[in-house]
């Protein structure tokens, strides 16, 4: 694909550089605030929001760790539940630490409802959600992160670390897919 190409996907942006740059100075305030002199563990879910949880990091100034993991979703539409494969799990155990699971966006709800479930049962100090993007419109199990950044119409978005095909996680801010 050459960039002409590659350009023309590219559709109206629906969250700006600058806005993303904003929101994540005053997220990384709160954390500061709430966070001071306990063990922090920022888990971040692969790939897509490996770009947030990086430019999160760098705004946090209190001591924290970082670790990832990587899933997979098999869903038929019926389902509402347990098909989420760990394909990467965390290094650590999470007993002695306060996580923070850094996520790209939250769609149906599938992954991350399975995902704090997992989490949950291996006893963190405490446990909150924190993501970049919500579609509550496209939600079909009840689930609701402590903090979102943006929350956006259902539309399929790319950039920021969100891709199409494994191409466009490398544009600074976020936008619609043309097809
Ligand atoms: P959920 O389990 O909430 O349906 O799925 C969440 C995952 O689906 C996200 O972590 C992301 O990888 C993918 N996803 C959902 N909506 C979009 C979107 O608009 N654009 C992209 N690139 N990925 C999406």
């Amino acid at each position: 694909m050459n960039s002409k190409e590659f350009k023309d996907h590219i559709g109206r942006v629906i969250v700006s550089e600058e806005e993303i740059k904003t929101k994540i100075k005053e997220l990384a305030k709160s954390i500061d605030a709430e966070y001071d002199g306990k063990p922090l563990l920022l888990v971040s879910i692969l790939k897509g929001a490996f770009v947030f949880l990086a430019d999160l990091l760098k705004e946090i100034s209190i001591p924290c760790e970082i670790d990832f993991m990587s899933a997979k979703s098999y869903f038929e539409s019926t389902e509402s539940s347990g098909n989420v494969q760990i394909e990467m799990d965390l290094k650590k155990d999470i007993s002695d630490y306060n996580v923070i699971i850094v996520e790209d966006i939250v769609d149906t709800g599938r992954t991350l409802a399975e995902i704090v479930a997992l989490l949950k049962a291996r006893n963190p100090k405490s446990l909150k959600v924190v993501t970049l993007l919500d579609k509550p419109e496209r939600r079909v199990v009840e689930f609701n992160a402590d903090v979102s950044l943006f929350t956006i119409p259902d539309y399929f978005v790319i950039g920021y670390g969100l891709d199409f095909g494994e191409l466009y996680r490398n544009l600074p801010y976020i936008a619609e897919f043309n097809r």
